[in-house]
């Protein structure tokens, strides 16, 4: 059974490593590139330039996985063929598609040409390249970091900055840059309970950071932002790098006349994470588009595309041997936030439906505790 799976993030690279060698299967992984990006650790490369990648074909070493670096251009699914953009045209019996999402910038005038992401690699150099530029005593622009979308991404990116911004301000005697986080709905962190959210508040604004809640972003332009409240109309906001953390959509590489999209262009999957359409197509992760036990979408988390891709590793050795498919039922363990540093809010999941929230150093700990666990999973303890 020719298999290929695209893409070697949280969902691709879980279903690969949980492969063994099987007869009758024969697995190729494909990645646009030869590491794993831990993406939960972005907003660290984007402040410190810390190294956030694993090399991906040493994982595969017991796995009877072979790895090839290739951008994908389309999947054509009623040809059955993957497209690569070096003009490869490759051909499978079974594909795995786990490409991920990309930033949606909702047509925001502006935004998408003049602002940051944070998705990718090379979207945290560019960030840490202008804190770097911005930290010279001769540098002639505006220093000041607008951050739009106050969801986790938003919120472990500005706490970081601020942690680097204090670093600098002291290396260097310059005063600090403002850093605004600029958020449409009312509350920041629609994903935690209230009280962790209040504490959360009460740390930006130690940090200094300026939490601009029920601030629609209108606008972007070379030298800031538009926004619009519901009390006081519209403004400007001067700044040097806008960054845009406000949306994901799924990547739009996939083509075919029989698929279904929901919410934010994911597709439509079964409970085997299967095309219903297209019997020899499973797709995972954030490109998914999956239910949980009550009908509701699950989630665009890392820990739910590392669950359907060592469920899809399984099944895959499943198929090959001719036996039934495991369902994915996905489960929640905790949600926990890095605040800069070694702080940190979250919650974890207790026996009897019960969340236990935590804060400070434990959480910390949780968060990092959450990364060793995906790294142990993929077989790279620390
Ligand atoms: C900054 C940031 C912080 C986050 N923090 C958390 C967190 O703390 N906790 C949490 O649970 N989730 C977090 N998430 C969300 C989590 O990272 C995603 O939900 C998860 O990565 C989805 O996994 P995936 O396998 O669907 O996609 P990805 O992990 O994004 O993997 C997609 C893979 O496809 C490859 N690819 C994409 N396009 C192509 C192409 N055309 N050709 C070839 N290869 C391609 C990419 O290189 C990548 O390896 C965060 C996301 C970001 C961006």
């Amino acid at each position: 059974m020719k298999t290929l799976i695209l893409g070697a993030g949280y969902g691709g690279l879980a279903a690969a490593t949980k492969l063994k060698p099987t007869p009758g299967l024969d697995v190729t992984l494909i990645d646009q590139n030869p590491y794993h990006v831990y993406d939960t650790r972005l907003h660290e490369a984007a402040a410190h330039n810390t190294n956030v990648t694993l090399p991906i074909e040493p994982l595969l070493a017991n796995t009877g996985v072979k790895f090839q670096v290739a951008s994908i251009d389309h999947v054509d699914l009623d040809a059955k063929a993957v497209h690569t953009k070096d003009g490869q045209q490759l051909s499978y019996d079974t594909l795995v598609i786990a490409l991920g999402s990309i930033t949606n910038f909702y047509k925001i005038p502006g935004l998408q040409e003049h602002a940051s992401e944070l998705k990718e690699l090379s979207d945290a150099a560019e960030i840490y390249n202008f804190v770097q530029r911005a930290a010279k005593p001769d540098f002639k622009g505006n220093r000041d970091i607008i951050v739009g979308g106050a969801g986790l991404t938003g919120v472990e990116l500005v706490t970081e900055l601020a942690k680097r911004n204090e670093a600098i301000s002291k290396e260097t005697g310059l005063p600090k840059f403002n850093i605004y986080l600029v958020e449409a709905a009312p509350v920041i962190l629609p994903i935690v309970e209230e009280a962790l959210r209040a504490k959360t508040l009460d740390i930006l604004r130690d940090y200094g950071i300026q939490v601009l809640t029920s601030h629609k972003l209108l606008g972007a332009t070379e030298t800031g932002v538009k926004v619009g409240t519901p009390e006081d109309g519209e403004r400007t906001i001067d700044g040097g790098k806008v960054i845009w953390t406000g949306g994901i959509m799924a990547v739009d590489r996939v083509r075919g006349s029989k698929i279904e999209k929901g919410p934010a262009g994911r597709l439509l999957v079964d409970k085997t994470l299967r095309l219903p359409a297209y019997p020899d197509v499973f797709v995972l992760g954030d490109l998914a588009l999956a239910t949980n036990q009550d009908g509701k979408p699950v989630p665009t988390t890392a820990q739910h595309a590392g669950q359907e891709g060592r469920l899809m590793g399984e099944n895959l050795m499943r198929l090959v041997r001719g036996e039934n498919l495991m369902p994915y039922e996905p489960y929640t363990q905790g949600e926990f936030i890095s605040l800069g540093g070694l702080l940190a809010v979250g919650w974890m999941q207790l026996p009897g439906n019960m969340k236990l929230n935590m804060s400070g150093g434990a959480a910390h700990i949780m968060k990092r505790a959450s990364e060793w666990r995906w790294r142990a999973s993929v077989g790279k303890p620390l």
